[in-house]
């Protein structure tokens, strides 16, 4: 296990290292990193849709740099596109004996090596359950789950209602035309933006910012 700087570069550097697979430009994690460094000081950090570990332990390192933790939400049974025969199906991490996607080893394998394990928290849950029953409020949400119209709403409404008052919320895949990407994240994000006072407040690639209209 290593110690890593709490610095995006060498956090890269050690996911390169140690082949950390996953979906997060470096553009985005720098980004990430830096606005829940930020947040951190008001509490702790929750994600929805860990995968592998890869925005895992740019949150994780972010949280430990404040004495705070990183809850991270996923069923570990893929995505749709992660199932066998999708276009983003990996066979590494499919269980043959029982016929389905589990990421679950390739992460606690992930952060042991990011020597994140002391600060990162996995709950393994479909997120939409797991949003029901929570109560700690959240300085920090990162949603990067399931990308189905109706999964990504239920994210963004289930989980809004965690946010600290001054907390921050994150949310990956958001692309304005279908060229550059899947419109459902967009019409989720539309939806949380007509129901909730927020605003956004920064955007790289496809990361959106938001913060509660003071
Ligand atoms: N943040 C990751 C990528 C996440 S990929 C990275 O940095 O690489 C999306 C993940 O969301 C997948 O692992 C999938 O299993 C998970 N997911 C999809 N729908 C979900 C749901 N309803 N509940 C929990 N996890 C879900
Ligand atoms: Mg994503």
């Amino acid at each position: 296990m290593s110690e890593i700087e709490n610095c995006p570069k060498a956090i890269e550097a050690l996911l390169e290292k140690q082949k950390v697979k996953g979906f997060l430009p470096f553009n985005e994690a720098e980004l990430l990193h830096r606005v829940a460094s930020d947040a951190a000081k008001l509490g702790s950090l929750l994600e929805v849709g860990t995968y592998c570990g890869r925005s895992a332990v740019y949150l994780g390192q972010a949280a430990k740099a404040c004495n705070q933790v990183l809850y991270t939400v996923d069923h570990h049974r893929g995505s749709e596109e992660h199932q066998l025969g999708e276009g983003y199906h990996d066979p590494d991490l499919y269980d043959g004996v029982i016929g389905r996607v589990d990421t679950l080893p390739e992460l606690r394998k992930n952060l042991y090596l990011c020597g994140v394990e002391e600060v990162v928290i996995p709950i393994v849950a479909k997120s939409e359950n797991l949003a029901k029953h929570w109560t700690t409020p959240l300085a920090f949400i990162f949603i990067d789950g399931g990308h189905s119209e109706v999964q990504a709403t239920a994210d963004c409404l289930g989980w809004v209602e965690n946010l600290h008052p001054e907390g921050v919320m994150a949310i990956h895949d958001i692309y304005e035309t279908p060229e550059e990407g899947g419109q459902a994240p967009l019409r989720a994000l539309e939806t949380l933006l007509s129901t909730h006072p927020l605003t956004i407040i920064k955007r790289q690639g496809s990361l959106v910012i938001l913060k509660r209209l003071s």
